[in-house]
């Protein structure tokens, strides 16, 4: 078996491509500063040429029985669970992700490619019982046409999958832009793609060190049909607008602000459990992590407690090592954000029960940290923390839980534990939120809709609903038939 090799150039047409520009910028570990690549530096320029190959593609791409499609996609999920480890490797270094977690990223990422390949046999239409004896009314499914993928940092691999996967095995064909900390994976599995026998210009791959120039292409070009960014809100919103102009079909996967609820009568150390996996997961840089802990004043103390020692024990260090439990942050601006955050909690009365800035071994690492008296007036209550931060709320009662649970603009993900079946099913319809895990901290699956309401995002991904984010359902009606 062949290695995934680094690559720099971006991957265009089917070709390794140099920019108009000649412009290369730094890949840097966050973990240590060392310098793990210089990737091209795309321009304007170099999108267009990549959404006009990508348009060559399609009518080809889209002519293809399901089935090929299908094989083809199922080879490149095949390779990239064959270079598991080396992806994984390389994913924790140019993001800091525990290597343990990049594993498992992997094997999500590679679930999405999977699944496609089989639901894109699946792709069906209605017959329609007609109005009149004379004609036959039918709905089909055509695939859009270009799409484009923004995609952000914190997963490298899954969330362009997640959006590729199911654009390709409708029949249209891609343009991604990874996140400008991490094109190496992305790179790699534009390699993998062409192994596995994707034609020139399905899949094309274009890197900048700043988005805004690509995404104006990736937004507004007319030949692009649909347009899928994961990433924060204000981008997402400035996105919207820019592909507003041509009406194109979007998807947005943004902010959240998750809530995770501990009634009096939940199981505590499911509960814990949950709390740990959904809160630190990728050092608390997830869009489900939990951001604000509420929990029902009977059981807080013991909560707290139970949760800071278990979180005092987290090992912190470089994701490479196995050990490591927690990573560094991303970059400065997040370290940043979380010290902001904390120090404005604690200054506002809120305790540090575990954890702080840990920069004895790297100015990117704050360790774990729990945060008790901590109330709605402090900024953690609004804002998204993107860190390894846990600030406990209490609440009173259910209703409290509730409103104190939906009181933001965001919908994203949101869990709660409890053991009472009445309160299981009367919370999971009140809350405002696109996904709810019930006694479960970690929801993530290619069979379910992933997605958000409200300021979170429009659009599913994954599951069966995933595919119809790429698709015109086109209505026939066929008369003259008496
Ligand atoms: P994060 O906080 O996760 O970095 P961003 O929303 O800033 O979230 O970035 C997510 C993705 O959006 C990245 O690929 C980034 O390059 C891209 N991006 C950021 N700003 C713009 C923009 N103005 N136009 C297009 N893409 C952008």
């Amino acid at each position: 078996m062949s290695s995934v090799q680094i690559r720099e150039q971006a991957y265009i047409d089917g070709a390794w491509t140099t920019p108009s520009t000649q412009k290369t910028y730094q890949i840097v570990n966050p973990a240590t500063g060392e310098v793990l690549a210089n990737v091209a530096d795309c321009s304007a320029d170099d999108a267009t040429l990549a959404v006009e190959a990508a348009h060559r593609a399609f009518g080809p791409w889209s002519k293809k029985t399901a089935k090929e499609r299908s094989v083809i996609l199922k080879k490149w999920f095949d390779l990239i669970m064959e270079h598991q480890a080396e992806l994984a490797r390389m994913m924790t270094m140019e993001c800091g992700k525990p290597i343990n977690e990049s594993m498992g990223e992997v094997v999500y990422g590679a679930s999405f490619v999977e699944w496609f390949a089989e639901e894109a046999k699946r792709v069906y239409g209605d017959i329609i019982p007609p109005p009149k004896g004379d004609r036959k009314v039918m709905a089909i499914k055509q695939p859009i046409g270009v799409s484009t993928a923004i995609t952000p940092w914190n997963f490298p691999l899954a969330m362009i999958t997640r959006k590729c996967a199911p654009a390709l095995a409708a029949g249209c064909t891609a343009v991604v832009k990874p996140a400008e900390a991490t094109p190496l994976t992305a790179l790699a599995l534009a390699e993998l793609g062409a192994k596995a026998g994707l034609p020139k210009g399905v899949f094309n791959v274009v890197t900048a060190s700043h988005g805004k120039d690509v995404g104006a292409v990736l937004t507004q070009h007319p030949l692009v049909k649909k347009v899928s960014f994961t990433g924060s809100t204000p981008v997402g919103k400035q996105l919207l607008k820019q592909a507003a102009d041509t009406v194109k079909k979007s998807s947005m996967e943004l902010g959240g602000n998750a809530p995770f609820i501990v009634f009096d009568d939940a199981d505590i150390d499911a509960a814990i459990s949950g709390a740990i996996a959904s809160k630190y997961r990728n050092t608390g840089q997830t869009c489900v992590c939990v951001n604000r802990f509420l929990v029902q004043d009977g059981i807080y103390d013991q909560f707290a407690k139970a949760l800071a020692d278990r979180v005092s024990k987290m090992t912190i260090g470089n994701g490479l090592e196995e050990s490591t439990e927690q990573g560094p942050l991303i970059n400065q601006a997040a370290i940043n954000k979380v010290t902001e955050l904390v120090d404005d909690a604690t200054s506002s009365g809120a305790n540090v029960l575990t954890g702080g800035p840990r920069s004895d071994i790297g100015s990117l690492f704050y360790a774990p940290t729990v945060l008790t008296n901590v109330t709605d007036k402090m900024r953690v209550f609004n804002e998204e923390i993107f860190g390894p931060v846990a600030p406990l709320f209490r609440f009173k009662t259910e209703e409290d839980a509730i409103r104190m649970a939906n009181d933001t603009p965001f919908g994203l993900a949101a869990y709660f534990y409890t053991q009472d079946m009445g309160r299981i099913w009367r919370v999971a319809e009140s809350l405002e939120y696109g996904m709810v895990g019930i006694n479960e901290g970690i929801i993530s699956t290619e069979v379910a809709p992933f997605g958000g309401v409200k300021e979170s995002g429009l659009g599913r991904e994954g599951s069966k609903y995933g595919i119809d984010e790429y698709v015109e359902i086109k209505y026939l009606c066929l008369g003259g038939l008496d």
